[in-house]
């Protein structure tokens, strides 16, 4: 059997990183972040000053990657707590949306030829349409700024719980309205609304999906 590719997508916040990592873990496949790339990219905007059209100019100026601990890094650099900030919520969605970065980032992900659950907005669409398990994720708005606000609190405790909010429904929007690579439901994907399941009964649910497709 070739490798397995397991596609998690879905909406800001709504807890697709801890089930991607989670079930890595317990499928020992490899944990890829795409957020994680375009959050870096919108860091390096962000460290250098530039607006959009520099950072066209530039992307080959830009390296992206994972060292061993699949951490993030920038240009070499792990940049795991950075693209956390708030200021690069603000941003990333309008980084995203430019087709130059998203070919860049896109094959980048193709690459990688392991058994791999990767989460993002264009995975199961896009980046692996052949992936043998797409997962679609949401949940209510407020539980999910409910759960940004309270990671944000550590780093930034001045923040409120509406900016969160609001920042959670503009990357919503601009997610699903951009014109490369929209964040949409696939179609053979399956939908997980996690406002109500325990971490762990997410991972039972997508242990079933995988038995039920004879993945395990
Ligand atoms: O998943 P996360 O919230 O960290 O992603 C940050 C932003 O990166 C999203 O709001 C979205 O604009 C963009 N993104 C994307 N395609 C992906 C992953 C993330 O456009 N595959």
């Amino acid at each position: 059997m070739g490798p397995i590719r397991i596609a998690i997508d879905g909406y800001s916040s709504t807890g697709k990183s801890t089930l991607a990592k989670a079930l890595a873990k317990r499928l020992g496949y490899l944990y890829v972040d795409t957020g994680a790339m375009y959050r870096a990219v919108a860091l390096y905007l962000i460290e250098n000053g530039l607006t959009l059209d520099q950072l066209i100019e530039g992307l080959d100026q830009i390296q992206v990657d994972f060292d061993s601990d699949q951490q993030i890094r920038l240009n070499g650099r792990v940049v795991a707590s950075e693209i956390r900030h708030m200021e690069v919520n603000q941003i990333v969605s309008q980084v995203a949306k430019i087709a130059q970065v998203r070919k860049k980032l896109v094959e980048q992900q193709q690459r990688f030829t392991q058994s791999v659950v990767m989460d993002g907005r264009d995975i199961g669409t896009v980046v692996f349409p052949d992936a043998q398990l797409k997962i679609f994720m949401t949940a209510k708005p407020e539980v999910r700024a409910q759960r940004r606000y309270a990671e944000l609190k550590a780093t930034h405790p001045e923040v409120a719980f509406d900016e969160v909010l609001e920042n959670l429904k503009m990357r919503d929007f601009e997610d699903e309205n951009r014109r490369v690579d929209p964040l949409k439901k696939a179609e053979d994907s399956v939908v997980l609304d996690n406002s109500d399941l325990s971490p762990e009964e997410q991972l039972d649910w997508v242990m079933e999906h995988l038995q039920d497709r004879k993945l395990v």
